[in-house]
């Protein structure tokens, strides 16, 4: 048995108040609190909080490490993506990949959120010891080409399936994606009630085009050749014209939201009852050099969770340096709004709440040991 406590105990939701003590059993389940002890207790000077959630990540993209330059804005990065990823042998891909998963496990990430277009992480996820939900990721924006997109979506699903991976198939952006290809997605998410994720208002451009058909999005298109012809703009913000044809999912992650307004947001909590809004600040900085106005985001009927995105647009897979990244920006977000965020949310998001994101009876949800000074936080250590 083990008996664990700190200055600070925060379960998930909340901190707790008069320290109490964690009892684990042998293999570092969690039993129970309690608040009087005989035995000798672990006891850590700072805080204490259930294992991290990084509700979104794209590991199969880790061997792309440094290889897009900073600041080039989303409509570059995405050229870039495309144009680069497959450039790599399948040993620096795979390398990648593991080194990613470790890294994340070393920085207290106990459950992942994961993007794959390709079936390349599923031998690691399989093995790892995180728990993966991974968001099979189509990409179509040509109307024609939708049944098509979703076979191979299915095909893919099938290896992730026999790879025994928690799974469900998602549209990868509004501007990615077609009416008809977004319909089938979610017919077919909806009998599954997993989560569903989607990029959604990463750049300024995504609104222009969907208000106008205007802006570099067009020749991102011309760049691809995809025709375009079938697209007509709405008037509205992107967020307002995709979410009313998605239909309504368990669960649904929307990713970046840099350019989300507090409309938008309204929009959304009327639309669906299950929204999640994830913040990924160091990419969105990487890729746009722009932050989401966090004003928008704190209400208590506004769920936020945190993702890191890939080693493409981040230099670390950290929940901590996301965390960071918030606290310096924005001095009237809490500490524990920022640790709900990272642990009890993330786990609420993925549906995987009854395992992870707090101390669960009979569950080993991992511990993390942070210090915490001048606004900024410090992983110090895994405890369990
Ligand atoms: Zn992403």
């Amino acid at each position: 048995m083990r008996y664990i406590s700190a200055t600070y105990v925060f379960d998930g939701k909340q901190f707790l108040d008069d320290r109490p003590v964690l009892v684990l059993d042998d293999n570092d389940n969690f039993v129970e609190f309690r608040r009087s002890i005989k035995e000798k207790v672990e006891y850590y000077e700072g805080i204490i909080c259930p294992g991290f959630v990084n509700a979104h990540c794209h590991l199969e993209l880790s061997h792309m490490k440094g290889v897009i330059p900073p600041k080039g804005k989303l409509l570059n990065f995405a050229k870039e993506i495309i144009t680069k990823r497959r450039s790599f042998s399948k040993e620096q891909i795979q390398t990648g990949i593991e080194e990613a998963d470790k890294l994340m496990w070393e920085n207290g990430i106990v459950a992942v959120g994961d993007i794959s277009n390709t079936p390349d992480t599923f031998e690691v996820k399989q093995k790892s010891k995180i728990f993966y939900h991974t968001f099979l990721e189509l990409i179509g924006f040509d109307p024609e080409q939708a049944l098509n997109v979703f076979a191979l979506g299915k095909e893919l699903q099938r290896g992730a399936s026999r790879a025994d991976l928690k799974n469900s198939l998602v549209p990868h952006a509004p501007y990615s994606v077609s009416e008809p290809l977004m319909k089938l997605i979610s017919k077919d998410v909806l009998d599954t009630k997993y989560p569903v994720s989607i990029h959604n208002q990463e750049s300024a451009e995504e609104n222009l085009f969907f208000r106008k058909k205007d802006g570099d999005f067009v020749e991102l298109y011309e760049f691809l050749r995809i025709p375009i012809d079938h697209f007509k703009p709405s008037g509205y913000s992107s967020l307002q014209t995709y979410l009313a044809h998605m239909g309504v999912c368990k669960n649904l992650v929307l990713v970046h939201n840099t350019f989300s307004s507090k409309e938008d947001i309204e929009f959304a909590k009327k639309l669906h009852d299950e929204v999640y809004w994830c913040l990924c600040p160091n990419a969105n900085l990487y890729i746009e050099d722009k932050l989401p106005d966090l004003n928008n985001f704190l209400s208590e009927t506004v769920r936020v969770v945190i993702g890191t995105d890939s080693l493409a647009s981040n230099h670390s897979l950290s929940v901590v340096d996301e965390i960071n990244v918030l606290l310096g920006d924005f001095n009237r977000v809490k500490i524990a709004d920022v640790l709900k965020w990272a642990t009890y949310n993330g786990a609420e998001a993925l549906g995987i709440e009854t395992s992870f994101g707090g101390f669960i009876k009979e569950r080993n949800a991992g511990i993390n040991h942070l210090s915490y000074s001048a606004n900024h936080l410090k992983l110090e250590r895994k405890i369990a």
